[in-house]
């Protein structure tokens, strides 16, 4: 089972007891932590429960075969990036392209030599993290380290579907860099980009763990906080506000450099859709800017001398 958090986990799915202990004794040495399951289904129940980092599947198993299996991993946004090693019985051609067409990454015949099997397994592996690195950076900004807005979109999408089910909070806040176009032309797009990489960096070291921040386009983030109202967001924006204000640029020390910020813990117009969110934040924004800049607006927080909520100004 998960002993070992670093070790790569593989699930090898056989319906032969023979074969499950012949490996779990032969893969010992392995730098793996094998996980066992004697049918199809047990199979991808543990697999999406699991997630292990690599998959040795039995062609020949009764009830559900393994191309059922295969089939099955491969429909489900849960595991169909695990790679899979197909292990069959036959060496039948056909069966070998079919593993291959449903989605496995190798094909290993049985009796198998074992340090063949081992050394397919260790590719299989290698593969893995390369492909997984690469998921991990396409949902990155490059300039800032921050999650981008692709990556922004889905959480946002889950952190709604959440809310929705389970009522817990959470609060959305953009943010936008103030008359930044004038820093770059007067410093130059280097400084400007100086500014976007020591922002990002004062965003991660104040939020929370379980907190999301991104860089949601040019000069504008967007944070997810997590089991938060915006009163307490609020709080939280306030010393992210009151870092950068007082923040000194070795480029320019002279001018010091501000941020508006909308915040949303209820949108107008339905809850379950981001972009009722995404334009209630936004609109908390604009009226941040409106009002002088280098400030935070809750949306639905009275207007300054007007008792009408911003959420019903519209
Ligand atoms: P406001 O206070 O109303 O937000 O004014 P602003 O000047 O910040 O807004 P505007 O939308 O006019 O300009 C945004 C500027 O941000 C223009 C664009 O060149 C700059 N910008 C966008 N992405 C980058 C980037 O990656 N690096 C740098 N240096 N500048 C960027
Ligand atoms: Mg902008
Ligand atoms: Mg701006």
């Amino acid at each position: 089972m998960d002993r070992n958090d670093e070790q790569p986990s593989v699930l090898l799915i056989d319906d032969s007891v023979e074969i499950l202990r012949l490996l779990q004794v032969r893969l010992r040495s392995e730098d793996v932590n094998l996980i066992t399951a004697t049918t199809g289904m047990e199979g991808i129940r543990i697999a999406a429960e699991r997630k292990p980092a690599l998959i040795l599947l039995d062609l020949d198993m009764p009830v559900m075969d393994g191309f059922e299996t295969l089939r099955a991993l491969k429909e489900d946004s849960r595991t169909v990036n695990i790679p899979v090693i197909v292990i069959s019985g036959s060496d039948d051609t056909v069966d070998k392209v079919a593993g291959f067409e449903f989605g496995a990454i190798d094909y290993v015949c049985k009796p198998f030599n074992l340090p063949e099997l081992r050394a397919r397994m260790r590719s299989a592996l290698r593969i893995q993290q390369l492909m997984s690195m690469l998921e991990h950076r396409a949902q990155i900004d490059g300039l800032t380290g921050l999650w981008n807005r692709a990556y922004f979109d889905r959480r946002l999408e889950e952190e709604i579907a959440s809310h929705m089910r389970t009522g817990r909070p959470f609060t959305l806040v953009l943010c936008d860099l103030d008359n930044f176009k004038s820093l770059n032309d007067t410093h130059g797009h280097p400084a400007g980009d100086a500014v976007l990489q020591g922002f990002a960096k004062q965003l991660t070291a104040t939020l929370r763990k379980q907190d999301i921040a991104c860089r949601y386009g040019g000069e504008e983030f967007a944070l997810i906080l997590r089991e938060t109202h915006a009163e307490q967001a609020h709080a939280l924006i306030e010393r992210i506000r009151e870092t950068l204000e007082s923040t000194r640029w070795p480029r320019h020390p002279e001018r010091a450099i501000t941020a508006s910020f909308g915040v949303c813990d209820e949108p107008n117009g339905d809850s379950s859709v981001p972009a009722c969110w995404l334009e209630t934040a936004d609109k908390a924004l604009y009226e941040a800017k409106k009002r002088g800049r280098n400030r935070i607006v809750v949306a639905g927080d009275p207007l300054p001398g007007n008792e009408v909520p911003l959420s019903k100004a519209g």
